[in-house]
């Protein structure tokens, strides 16, 4: 999955064995990138915090992500 398809704006290629490590790694990415100065990821990142802060909203965004990975072919 990429960045973008997570929400973010970038392309980035994320890897990772399950939804659950593909949605950490992008969450790890847009605090590197807000870190780095990165405004771009910074509305991402906000909305990722939202999500972990309100689990039961979360949960439908997070259920999306997962099905869109299990639709991705096997690399
Ligand atoms: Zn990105």
């Amino acid at each position: 999955m990429t960045c973008r398809q997570l929400g973010g704006p970038c392309e980035l290629p994320l890897q990772g064995n399950t939804a659950n490590d593909v949605i950490k790694a992008q969450d790890q990415h847009l605090k590197e990138m807000v870190a780095g100065g990165d405004v771009t990821h910074s509305a991402a990142l906000k909305d990722m915090k939202a999500r972990w802060r309100r689990p039961v909203a979360g949960m439908g965004w997070y259920r999306k992500a997962k099905r869109n990975f299990a639709a991705l072919p096997e690399d």
